[in-house]
């Protein structure tokens, strides 16, 4: 009976890894279309200094829109889109779209862009940074690069070449994700990132973890000594707000300030902080 039961037990867990494998399957279909199609779009969500409370940048966050399941997140996509090496032409065009896009904008406003550890094992992603800065006209001041530290961990010579020849370009890199690691700390020694971005899974418990709190603190203040920038990530509330500020971050993204907007929708929210104008984040934009 224990053997029937276990060849059963077995044969069902046979047939779930097949369906899980076939919806796999016909999700890299369906995203080698979007590939194809170009079904994707980028949103940008605001990245505001914290003590002018000014839009100083926007993160470019990939949005897969498909004609029957609506939009995917990227968090559903990517990780397929890595193991596929899909990633490898969906990260040049968001490349080339978010400077392209960026162009456009006021000069003293930036755009970041999202790098996966695929993109590196590629060789010609300095390439592609080089082409989508000519192609579009935007100064490589005005891109930032945001990696997380698998990009380190992973075939670091090349990696790591790749990194300093792209920052030489007048590129700044950000470390994303910070603290969610293993060791994002000896990561920092590794390469001389220009901003750091703390986790927003330390911002979340602000209010209510003093553990956070010192975190958050320690960060900024290494940061500091270090000459880093430190960006908020995920800031919901004014009180995480005030508790991020009273830390010393220098920048915040989250929904406070603005989701992740539509390009229509950014350059309407470019109008409006027109120079010498006031805070113009209104309640259009935090919603
Ligand atoms: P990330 O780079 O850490 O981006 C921040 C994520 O947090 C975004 O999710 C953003 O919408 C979300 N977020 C921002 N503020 C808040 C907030 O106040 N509360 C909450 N709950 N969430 C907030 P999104 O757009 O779903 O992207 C998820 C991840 O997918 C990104 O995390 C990034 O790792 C990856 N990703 C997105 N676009 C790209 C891309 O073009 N290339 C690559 N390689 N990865 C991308
Ligand atoms: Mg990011
Ligand atoms: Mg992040
Ligand atoms: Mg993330």
């Amino acid at each position: 009976k224990a053997k029937a039961n276990g060849r059963g037990t077995y044969c069902f867990f046979e047939t779930a890894m097949d369906a899980n494998r076939q919806e796999r399957r016909e999700l890299e279909i369906l995203l080698q279309q979007a590939v194809e199609t170009q079904q994707f779009e980028i949103y940008y969500q605001p990245q505001v200094d914290t003590n002018s409370e000014r839009v100083v940048g926007f993160e470019a966050l990939l949005r897969w829109h498909h004609p029957e399941r609506g939009i995917i997140s990227p968090t559903e996509f990517i990780p397929l889109a890595e193991e596929t090496g899909l990633i490898v032409p969906i990260g040049e065009w968001v490349l080339r779209q978010a400077c392209k896009d960026a162009a456009s904008w006021p000069t003293d406003i930036s755009v970041a862009v999202n790098l996966s550890p695929v993109q590196f094992k590629s060789q010609t992603l300095a390439h592609a940074v080089i082409s989508a800065l000519s192609d579009s006209g935007l100064s490589a001041s005005r891109l930032e690069l945001e990696i997380t530290e698998s990009v380190l961990l992973t075939d670091n010579d090349t990696a790591l070449a790749t990194l300093h020849h792209i920052r030489s370009l007048g590129v700044r890199i950000a470390m994303d994700d910070f603290g969610t690691g293993y060791s994002s700390l000896s990561y920092l020694r590794l390469f001389p990132f220009d901003k750091i971005k703390i986790d927003q899974s330390f911002i979340r418990e602000l209010g209510t973890s003093k553990d956070c709190a010192a975190i958050v603190k320690a960060v900024v203040d290494l940061g500091a000594s270090l000459g880093i920038t430190t960006t908020a990530e995920g800031v919901e509330t004014t009180e995480q707000l005030s508790r991020v500020r009273e830390q010393g971050c220098g920048e915040i993204q989250g929904y406070l300030f603005g989701k992740p907007l539509p390009l229509s929708s950014v350059n309407e929210l470019l109008q409006r902080q027109l120079p010498g104008l006031p805070d113009m984040l209104d309640s259009t934009f935090r919603n």
